[in-house]
């Protein structure tokens, strides 16, 4: 095991193997993600130590694969899940019921349904409500289990306004109305254990002061509710640890963080929980993409890829940045430094764009890199969080394949998909029964399938 101060606190796109990576794209083919499970753990014993007291939640919606979930779990974290389906994959991971908190947002009714029953199987899972509506609808499901409320503390974070959820009126309770809500939930029976908010993701250095002064709020919040049900067992502060996209951005000062976070909360008789998604995961990943166009337009060199916004969805969804290396330019040159050299590729600004028809699907525009050719890989960093998990169809475009380095190997984790696997709903609802097609609803958390690993 390397040890946390072993750990560096960023993985460069630029620290990736280029001919180990060129060689997965030849066996496994174009696009792939790639995920470096070593690194997962690093960026998991980072914060274990920067965290030493707190209670570690990974946030399953940033990936969840299961060897993600698994790895993470055997580090010693719990899983936040954001819907039943997750919760599936949690518990199919081998999670326990304590180890698992179900954050509901305006949860479907099949959800709710699925996540009670889980519950009766794991009566230690957490279920995060953020209305009081939801809190009704438990009740009537007949839950009386660990409740706890996320609240809305009127403050937003975040990279991108799409996802600060802070201040956002979607998310949680208002705060001001958390004690009364607590405190009707506690006469109802439920075990109150904790509070909880999210305010957005993209936390980063220079947002400390709003960041010391959400947990200032939570923490006076934590002391009111805790008089009033009688105790809590956890403070939520959420997640939002941010990662440096772009090659020349410092990574998040983790101790000034966790030192704010401690100093903000206060003296509170409840353990501090965070849970980080993008954190354990963003740098572990790439995306590999082979170049199938190469095309001077009038204003730019357009360098056209197989993957696009329906495998990472980030560039046209946030206007994220990701960095961008030519893996095929860099093995010809040797060094990717020897850019004028007698082997070394000129570098020209390029716009690479992916094969969907949508003028947002570009990945960087007139960005500056080594001349691309037909055939080449490119390498897409930073790729591990929200990747895969928001790649789509449209286009009736399959999603990739997804590979796992482990143990100095690498393993296919998710096979590539196929155009039958986007057709086949279709295909079954027209061979299905006129019984079945009306009970499809209660399929999508499909209990009588084996759990989703
Ligand atoms: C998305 C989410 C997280 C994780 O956010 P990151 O920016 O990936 O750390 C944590 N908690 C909740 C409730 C979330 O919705």
């Amino acid at each position: 095991m390397t040890d946390a101060a072993a750990s560096v606190p960023v993985r460069r796109l630029s620290d990736w193997d280029a001919a180990e990576l060129h060689t997965l794209v030849e066996d496994y083919g174009s696009p792939l993600y790639v995920l470096d499970r070593e690194r997962v753990r690093e960026n998991y014993r980072r914060l274990e130590t920067a965290f030493p007291d707190a209670e570690i939640l990974y946030a399953v919606k940033a990936n969840a694969l299961g060897e993600v979930l698994s790895t993470l779990r055997e580090a010693g974290a719990g899983l936040e899940c954001a819907s039943a389906g997750e919760v599936q994959r949690a518990l199919g991971a081998g999670a326990s019921g304590s180890e698992v908190h179900y954050t509901a947002v305006n949860p479907p009714a099949r959800d709710l349904d699925w996540v009670v029953d889980a519950w009766a199987d794991g009566p230690e899972l957490t279920v995060t409500a953020g209305s009081e509506d939801t809190i009704d609808r438990l009740e009537e499901r007949g839950y009386d289990g660990r409740l706890c409320l996320r609240v809305n503390p009127g403050i937003g974070a975040g990279h991108h306004e799409k996802v600060a959820t802070g201040a956002a009126a979607k998310f949680g309770v208002p705060a001001e109305r958390a004690v009364d809500v607590l405190a009707d939930a506690a006469d109802r029976g439920f075990d109150v254990v904790g509070i909880h908010a999210h305010v957005g993701s993209g936390v980063s250095s220079d947002q400390l002061e709003a960041h010391r002064e959400f947990v200032a709020r939570m923490g006076d919040l934590a002391r009111n509710v805790a008089g009033v049900v009688g105790g809590l067992e956890f403070v939520d502060v959420g997640g939002g640890f941010g990662v440096p996209y772009r090659e020349d951005e410092a990574p998040l000062d983790l101790e000034s963080v966790a030192e704010a976070t401690r100093e903000a909360l206060g003296a509170v008789d409840a353990d501090l929980t965070i849970e980080p998604g993008r954190y354990f995961v963003a740098d572990a990943g790439v995306l590999l993409t082979e170049v199938n166009t190469v095309k001077e337009a009038r204003e730019t060199t357009v360098t056209g890829v197989d993957a696009g916004m329906t495998t990472l969805l980030r560039p046209a969804m946030y206007d994220a940045y990701h960095p961008i290396r030519n893996l095929t330019a860099e093995a010809g040159d040797g060094s990717i430094e020897a850019e004028n050299g007698p082997a070394g590729r000129e570098r020209v600004p390029q716009t690479v764009a992916g094969p969907i028809c949508e003028s947002g699907d570009v990945f960087c525009t007139d960005r500056q890199l080594p001349a691309s050719k037909r055939g080449d890989v490119l390498a897409i960093g930073n790729a591990g969080a929200y990747g895969y998990e928001m790649a789509n169809q449209y286009n009736s475009r399959p999603r990739p394949a997804s590979i796992v380095l482990a143990d100095s190997e690498a393993r296919l984790a998710r096979r590539r998909e196929t155009v039958t696997d986007v057709t086949r709903p279709e295909r079954e609802a027209r061979s299905a029964s006129p019984t079945d097609r009306k009970n499809d609803h209660d399929r999508a958390t499909d209990t009588d399938n084996d759990p989703v690993r």
